[in-house]
């Protein structure tokens, strides 16, 4: 591809509203345009490395025996209907209704409807395992779609949906999924965890999600420092501690705590250590009441642990302040267990502590030197929050360690939910109709993209790992337009290049080498040759690799053979 050619829209200044670094360099690189919230265009070089993505995946699904077929936006609530989840999904389904009034929506994923391409096309065990996949835009209407294509609201996902007779055939349709995904996220060129979505992730797990790492991740991902023990620290438990509670050691005061209403402000005003005070979170109840969650105060609440607790409403709605200083007569920042008049959880690390630091449910009063069973009833417990690093891994062996993940991928094993409540069935070996056992499997391939800058950019731009780069390799001659030697040494080049299949971009706008360097930098071109005239009379050209600190001057006789070692092959 030539420069003059090309639509390369680099923007010089970071775009304010782009809060995080791969968005940024997504729209600093001309990648993506925003239309609307989490509604984007992809640009010509955007387009290029969402292909390459594309494409990996695309070679790994077939080469694992899935079939590729491509389905509808817009499906039909007749579907949805059927499967009960018309009624279940929350306004993340963009519904609507056509010219005739017929309820419909445009699909966050495509159970239904391949589920109705399972019930019309295959009806013997002899089709079976079959595998459909496809790559195709989704809509999520998204609460807050952000950091760009990360979390938007269209997106593209490839979408695999096995079928199989029975648990075990659906089980090994899995482990072929989870082998290609280790391939796809292997050629990416990307560092990643595959990590269980399972609770109780031990043993054989059904679920899994695929992380690319990186500091920015939205979730937290726990892996032990001695076994293959990973996953979402959304699923994992905290084991109960083992040790006896120290004794108490000093009777129980009430010191005034004026200001100081979060636990950072409550251990810097009474010289106490987070671990040593109550966090103490008040939530709705499932009748409207409120119940209060109590934690140590350098822990943080796991909400899908909160939300399995007895009679605390799902999803988990923490109590508004007003609501609270009505009910319980004192503001946040100074509630407390002890005293307390309403159902109460504390967790077992909470329940671990003596002599802690409390709210007073007075306000701007707390409580020192307080103890579980002489000051107030013995707690009933509860694990409800989540693991932090040097916290004893849930399969016995070794420590967790904590790291950020952003999800790209996701495999699960559906068993017959869709096939029962949507009446798909295939005879069996007997003759008997049975319902399929599927699995899903998803790969945020928009996302991918975005991952992978996130893991890789430096303050130059963007770092592409060789796979998914928009060109493998740039040319950047100086003074093409007015010295004949540089123009005729970079078209030649250029031409090889070509010729070896390479994406080879050749940089011929009028522009000084500063510009030229920090485009193609920003861009993220693994690989960099620059012809000059000084350079070519010595019989020399420049290289530079992306991550390299420094270019250097290379014989021009030698420049075919550089490109053999560069890429072999
Ligand atoms: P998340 O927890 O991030 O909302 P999810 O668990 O809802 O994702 P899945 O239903 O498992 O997502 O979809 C499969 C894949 O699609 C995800 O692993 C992710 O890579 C991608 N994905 C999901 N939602 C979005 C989105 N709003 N924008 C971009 N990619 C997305
Ligand atoms: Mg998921």
């Amino acid at each position: 591809m030539r420069a003059s050619r090309f639509h390369l829209a680099t923007l010089k200044e970071t775009p304010v509203d782009a809060e995080i670094v791969s968005h940024q360099l997504m729209l600093r690189a001309g990648m993506i345009r925003r239309h609307a919230a989490g509604i984007y265009s992809w640009l010509p070089l955007g387009l290029r490395i969402l292909r390459k993505v594309e494409q990996i995946v695309r070679q790994e699904m077939d080469r694992a025996g899935a079939l590729e077929l491509l389905m509808p936006s817009f499906q039909p609530a007749e579907l949805w209907q059927e499967s009960g989840r018309w009624d279940q999904f929350g306004p993340e389904l963009l519904r609507l209704k056509d010219r005739h009034e017929r309820d419909a929506c445009i699909g966050p994923t495509h159970e239904e409807i391949v589920t109705d391409i399972f019930r019309r096309e295959v009806n013997s065990y002899r089709q079976l395992p079959v595998n459909f996949y496809q790559i195709q835009t989704k809509f999520r209407d998204e609460i807050r779609p952000r950091f760009g294509v990360m979390r938007s609201r269209e997106f593209i996902m490839k979408d695999a949906y096995s079928f199989d007779l029975d648990r075990d055939a659906m089980q090994r349709s899995y482990d072929i999924m989870d082998q290609a995904y280790i391939n796809i996220f292997d050629r990416f060129g990307l560092d990643y965890r595959a990590v269980s979505a399972d609770s109780g992730a031990i043993g054989g797990s059904t679920s899994q999600e695929f992380h690319v790492l990186a500091d920015s991740g939205e979730d937290a991902i726990a892996f032990s420092d001695q076994s293959d023990f990973a996953a979402n620290i959304e699923t994992v438990e905290a084991l109960t501690p083992t040790g006896e509670r120290a004794a108490p050691s000093a009777a129980m005061e009430t010191v005034d705590t004026p200001g100081m209403h979060t636990i950072a402000d409550l251990a810097a005003g009474l010289g106490v250590k987070a671990q040593q005070c109550l966090k103490t979170l008040i939530a709705e109840a499932e009748d409207g009441a409120l119940v209060a969650l109590v934690l140590r105060g350098d822990h943080e609440l796991n909400v899908l642990k909160a939300e399995r607790l007895e009679g605390v409403a799902s999803p988990l709605r923490l109590a508004q302040r007003e609501q609270i200083i009505k009910l319980l007569g004192v503001d946040i920042g100074s509630i407390g267990p002890i005293g307390l008049e309403i159902p109460t959880f504390v967790d077992h690390g909470a329940a671990q502590l003596s002599d802690f630091v409390c709210g007073a449910n007075q306000d701007d009063k707390h409580l020192i030197n307080a103890n579980w069973g002489r000051d107030c009833a013995e707690p009933a417990t509860a694990d409800m929050r989540n693991v932090v690093a040097g916290d004893p891994s849930p399969d016995g062996k070794g420590q967790l360690r904590i790291l950020r993940g952003i999800e790209v991928g996701h495999i699960f094993q559906l068993g017959q939910k869709y096939s029962e409540s949507m009446q798909a069935t295939v005879l069996d070996e007997q003759g008997k109709t049975t319902h399929p056992f599927m699995g899903c499997y998803g790969i945020g391939v928009t996302r991918v993209v975005a991952a992978a800058i996130e893991q890789n950019h430096d303050e130059h731009g963007i770092i592409w790992p060789s796979t998914l780069a928009p060109f493998q390799l740039a040319i950047c001659p100086i003074n093409y337009h007015k010295s004949e030697l540089v123009k005729q040494a970079a078209d030649e080049f250029y031409q090889k290049c070509q010729a070896r299949g390479l994406d080879v971009f050749l940089d011929d706008r009028a522009l000084r080498p500063g510009v030229m360097f920090s485009d193609m930098e920003l861009i993220g071109v693994p690989h960099r040759v620059v012809f000059s005239e000084r350079g070519l009379s010595a019989q020399q050209f420049e290289y530079k690799g992306r991550r390299d600190a420094s270019a250097q001057e290379l014989p021009l006789d030698d420049l075919a053979g550089f490109l053999e070692r560069l890429f072999p092959g």
